[in-house]
């Protein structure tokens, strides 16, 4: 192979892993599970920015354990969820509830009702990594 195709793939691999680790469409422990980016700012705190999505749970969905680098700022939206936070325990909120999730803390979100569920989250995290890892 040119040394030009294989920076050409390597960057085009970079690009999907990144899009991946973002959007989480890697992952199959979110089937059920339908993200919406509303908008992404930088922030006045160097290296900062913040993301904010709509996060529609299905009945039954979950999303797998996962942390953020930096905090969560969650506030329910429709229906009913059960969220398990690292050193917290099971939380459970229903539309107008809200929880913030402290930087790094691993969480898991889940839809136990028999009706949708939703949650607009609100990241304050640092530019340049990926938004969410999974517990391995
Ligand atoms: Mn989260």
């Amino acid at each position: 192979m040119k040394l030009s195709v294989k920076i050409i793939a390597g960057a085009i691999a970079i690009i999907v892993i990144t899009i991946f680790s973002i959007t989480g469409i890697a992952s199959p422990k979110q089937s059920g599970i339908k993200r919406t980016d509303l908008q992404r700012h930088d922030l006045s705190a160097p290296g900062r920015e913040m993301i904010q999505a709509l996060v529609e749970l299905a009945p039954g969905a979950a999303f797998g354990m996962h942390k953020h680098p930096g905090e969560e700022i969650i506030y329910v939206t429709e229906g009913a969820l059960e969220y398990d936070v690292e050193g917290k325990g099971v939380v459970k909120l229903k539309a107008g509830d809200v929880l913030f999730v402290p930087a790094g803390t691993y969480h898991s979100a889940r839809n136990n009702g028999q009706v949708s569920g939703a949650e607009l989250a609100t990241y304050v995290v640092e530019k340049g990594k990926p938004l969410i890892e999974f517990k391995k």
